[in-house]
């Protein structure tokens, strides 16, 4: 009987290390236990402190605020004090808050309000605005509701201002509506001569705020908007609430019929422990808001500086990467695609670090807003958006790996 024995060949041996080592590097396995959060534009992480104001609304504080007795006059008066909170904050006054299920019924309700309420037929938006806000129009658009027009942008997604005022000058009863900044490319958007424009040609005026709330200040005793939307978990507060600011004088239609709840602007019984949060959440932004500011600015930074420096060939869209003309939360990179680096949302996925896409590589359909720049959709495009919670470390060792990636494809 002959009994073989394998031996291992030293050389296969050694081949087999390196292959390991290559799969602990790429794959889900790492040195760190780092959990890195970069999709902030998604959704923020709830603040403690904010969950703490909560908490009693959930526990202790059940009641209806409809009810007569005690347990809803408790609840009513935290509603309207949250209200006023919120008002003074952005410099309205309480009547012009009503609270929402989040931005995207916020956003509806202007649009539906100035249709339904004041009788506009003609809307004037921008190719890039968020899904509640063109999905609405273009709804209304398929009905024979609304005419739709869109003002021209350049290749950074700058709007042409002379455009619109073109636009307005020939169909004065319109509605504009232009975000504050956009979510996917970060571009701020001037409201304030936007709202000037509107002012001087009769139009209504509004604005999906909802990636600036609580990270800009508003003051709405100047700017010049009919209608404004907003959404606590874009700024460390619960989701599932929002508000719309909706100016004296100006009627909301209702979407919802039911109860009388706020003032019969939204039917059904309040959120209250969200508005609770909501209020909580914009005090506490509004009382951080220039030191948070700074310190995201600098991470945002040395993301670019680092990218470039490791990455090379990495573009950025629209007006990203200009500090002063995009949010400081959100940044849009587009890198090179080679065969090898396959998706790169999943490979980061892979190695536990949270970012979006919004890109045709990604999610099989080109992105509307990267489209609209005629941004370069074969590239592969990361949105990275920075919170508070972010770390410097996070950003080197996000950008060590997609380093890595790269020079491991080149060699
Ligand atoms: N508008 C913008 C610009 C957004 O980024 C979002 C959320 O991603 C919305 C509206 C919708 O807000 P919500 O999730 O509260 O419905």
């Amino acid at each position: 009987m002959t009994i073989e024995i394998q031996i291992f060949h030293l050389p296969d041996f050694f081949a087999l290390l390196n292959l390991i080592s290559i799969y602990r590097q790429f794959v889900n396995i790492k040195s760190t236990n780092m959990s890195i959060y970069l999709d902030n534009a998604a959704t923020t992480q709830l603040d403690r402190e904010v969950f703490e104001a909560m908490t009693p609304y959930l526990l202790q504080n059940f009641g209806n605020p409809s009810s007569h007795h005690v347990h809803g006059r408790v609840v009513k008066n935290a509603i309207e004090n949250a209200r006023e909170t919120i008002a003074d904050l952005l410099n309205a006054s309480p009547n012009e808050i009503v609270f929402t299920s989040g931005g995207t019924e916020a956003d509806n309700t202007a649009i539906l309000s100035s249709v339904r309420s004041h009788q506009i037929k003609h809307v004037i938006t921008t190719p890039f605005e968020h899904h509640a806000v063109l999905h609405t129009l273009e709804a209304l658009k398929n009905n024979g509701e609304i005419k739709l027009s869109f003002i021209n942008i350049d290749s950074r997604g700058n709007l042409d201002i002379n455009h619109l005022d073109n636009l307005l000058k020939n169909n004065t009863r319109s509605l504009v509506s232009v975000m504050h900044a956009n979510n996917e490319i970060g571009n701020l958007n001037n409201i304030e001569l936007i709202g000037e424009v509107c002012k001087s040609r009769g139009a209504l005026f509004h604005s999906d705020t909802v990636q600036t709330m609580g990270h800009y200040r508003h003051d709405l005793s100047t700017l010049n908007a009919h209608f404004i939307a907003a959404s606590a978990h874009k700024f460390h507060g619960p989701k599932g609430i929002g508000f719309i600011y909706c100016r004296d004088g100006i009627q909301l239609s209702q979407l919802l019929h039911g109860g009388s709840q706020e003032r019969k602007q939204r039917a059904g019984t309040e959120n209250i422990h969200g508005i609770i949060g909501l209020a909580k959440a914009l005090e506490i932004a509004y009382r951080d808001i220039d030191g948070h500011r700074a310190y995201v600015q600098k991470l945002k930074n040395r993301m670019i500086t680092k990218l470039q420096e490791q990455i090379g060939d990495v573009q950025f869209n629209g007006n990203s990467a200009i500090a002063d003309k995009s949010l400081y939360t959100v940044l849009s990179a587009s890198l090179p695609v080679n065969h090898a680096s396959g998706d790169l949302l999943t490979y980061l996925d892979q190695n536990d670090i949270s970012v979006s896409g919004g890109s045709a590589c990604s999610t099989g359909s080109a992105s509307h807003v990267l489209q609209a720049i005629g941004a370069d959709t074969f590239r592969n495009t990361i949105r990275f958006s920075f919170s508070k919670f972010n770390t410097a470390e996070e950003i080197d060792y996000t950008v060590e790996k997609l380093s890595a990636l790269y020079k491991a494809i080149a060699a």
